[in-house]
């Protein structure tokens, strides 16, 4: 029954042509776009049909070893470390005004390779995209060392300098922002970047990179390569001439390249991994709104979020009321094509994951989870899959311990404060957590006790530029965004200059 009612609702059967061109498929290094060395190319797929959008120079170890030569040489050599940081940040500042120029052509890019609603595209990520840039390009010219009190008659300077080449490799989840994450603070630092774009999602890395060039970034400063983990990534990772590299996906992922970069150059490394973050509803909650709230902090970018609120724990009190408005809430979800209008969900990402999902949901099915909602594919083409709810999901359940990255909502129930900490740490992951109550003594326990490094209390995925974003434990090690990134993108040098005439000591 639940089947039709999400068939019937969606109109995912007849895809809208979305209003964009796709001009950018080569690698741009050094400037140019260029073929991959191999001549290979790969396509990158329509997740609302499978079909294919584009074919995309597939970048390899060669092509990475070409990229970093160009941003090695831009970095020894090259104007952007040298230049005024007031300059550098005027590059930024017109690169961000391009952004806001182009925002629907990035979004209608963004919502074809991914997949998410155009609205959320065009409304929330592209604005952040260069509201993002501009938070680096206003940092640009206010980095500075400090002169510390030598012991005796000595001058000491602490310079901070840029790190040199980086390496970035991004997922496909939030293709753009991810982006804006990485660049941002790189270049605003100086340093010059080899960046690699999911293989599910290469087109609009391209097309800011271009539009970056375009606002008067020199040659060589970022390049991109498109290509696939295995080789092109691990290329990056493993090189010898990239001085650190950043990294956006899975922990396991994540730890191939930290035994990468240590196996070659001990390059400086940051992670931000996944995530399998609680959101904590208390029995003095406003039910309606935690049952909104929690539904946003799931569902949201197809729960395809590193940072998804993908344990609902509700107090035993409210939870009976909670299980049924939060099914009612997911029954109402829209699905369907991300380029209508009032669409709140669009397909997965890809076969891959569209299949992984429904394993999970048939896993939680057979170890006794109660499905209240969903549980199977939406319409009968692309990766589109149902708003899904568990109730009566136990911690030990592979649904309440692994990353599912799909929208499937499991809700768990808990008796009280110091219970509820317990089990919420109970997670190799520690990257968020909700807490949904009025007590102030309760969110302060809870914002104390939970080890994490995001806490958004009667709130979700609040992600601004300059609010540091990262994980404790297995979900990474760094912090992207706010002043907290630029220290990974920025060496340390102590200058000592003894005084030969000190008379004024
Ligand atoms: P992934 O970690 O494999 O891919 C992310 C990026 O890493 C891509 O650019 C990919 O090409 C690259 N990569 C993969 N293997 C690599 C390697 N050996 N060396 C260097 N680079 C490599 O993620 P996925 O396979 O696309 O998704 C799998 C799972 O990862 C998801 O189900 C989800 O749980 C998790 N994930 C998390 C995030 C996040 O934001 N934390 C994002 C995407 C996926």
């Amino acid at each position: 029954r639940i089947s039709q009612r999400f068939s019937t609702l969606t109109a995912i059967e007849d895809p809208v042509t979305p209003p964009v061109e796709v001009n950018y498929t080569k690698l741009l290094i050094n400037g140019q776009f260029v073929d991959a060395a191999s001549g290979k190319t790969f396509p990158t797929l329509d997740p609302r049909t499978g079909e294919v959008i584009a074919h995309v120079a597939e970048g390899d170890s060669v092509d990475i070893d070409c990229a970093v030569k160009a941003a090695r040489k831009a970095f020894d050599e090259g104007p952007w470390p040298k230049m005024t940081a007031y300059e550098r940040s005027r590059i930024l500042f017109k690169f961000a005004d391009l952004i806001d120029e182009h925002n629907d052509e990035l979004a209608a890019l963004e919502s074809w390779d991914n997949g998410k609603p155009f609205e959320q595209s065009a409304k929330e990520e592209v604005p952040l995209l260069s509201r993002v840039i501009r938070y680096y390009a206003g940092w640009a010219d206010k980095i500075h060392g400090l002169i510390v009190p030598g012991d005796g008659a000595r001058h000491v300077q602490v310079l901070r300098e840029p790190i040199g080449v980086v390496g970035q490799i991004v997922p496909w989840n939030f293709p753009l922002l991810m982006f804006s994450w990485k660049v941002g603070p790189a270049l605003a630092c100086g340093n010059t970047v080899v960046l690699k774009p999911a293989e599910q999602t290469p087109l609009t890395a391209l097309y800011a990179a271009k539009l970056l060039h375009e606002a008067g970034l020199p040659d060589g400063v970022l390049n991109v390569v498109a290509g696939f983990g295995p080789t092109a990534g691990s290329a990056l990772a493993g090189h010898m001439e990239v001085d650190k590299i950043a990294f956006t996906g899975s922990t396991g992922a994540g730890k191939i390249i930290q035994e990468l970069a240590a196996k070659s150059n001990l390059k400086s490394v940051t992670l931000e991994l996944g995530g399998k973050s609680p959101f904590i509803v208390m029995d003095d909650a406003d039910v309606d709104q935690a049952v909104e709230l929690a539904h946003s902090a799931l569902f949201h970018n197809q729960g395809q979020c590193c940072c998804a609120g993908s344990r609902t724990f509700v107090h035993e009190r409210v939870y009976d009321e909670f299980v049924e408005k939060a099914k009612a809430r997911a029954l109402k979800r829209v699905v369907g094509d991300p380029f209508k209008q009032g669409v709140e969900q669009g397909p997965q990402i890809d076969e891959e994951q569209f299949s992984k999902i429904l394993g999970y949901i048939k896993s939680g099915i057979d170890s006794g989870a109660t499905l209240v909602a969903g549980g199977a594919r939406a319409g009968n083409k692309g990766f589109y899959i149902q708003p899904t709810v568990f109730s009566d999901v136990k911690d030990e359940m592979t649904i309440a311990q692994e990353e599912i990255f799909g929208p499937v909502q499991t809700i768990l129930k808990f008796k009280n404060l110091n219970e509820v900490i317990q089990r919420a740490n109970a997670s190799p992951y520690g990257l968020a957590a909700g807490v949904f109550t009025n007590n102030l003594n309760t969110a302060n326990t809870l914002m104390r006790a939970l080890r994490v490094g995001t806490v958004w209390i009667n709130c979700y995925n609040l992600l601004d530029a300059a609010i540091p974003f990262g994980g404790y434990k297995m979900s990474g090690i760094g912090r992207e965004k706010g002043m907290d990134s630029l220290n990974s993108y920025l060496q340390v040098k102590a200058v000592i200059t003894p005084i030969e005439n000190h008379s004024w000591l």
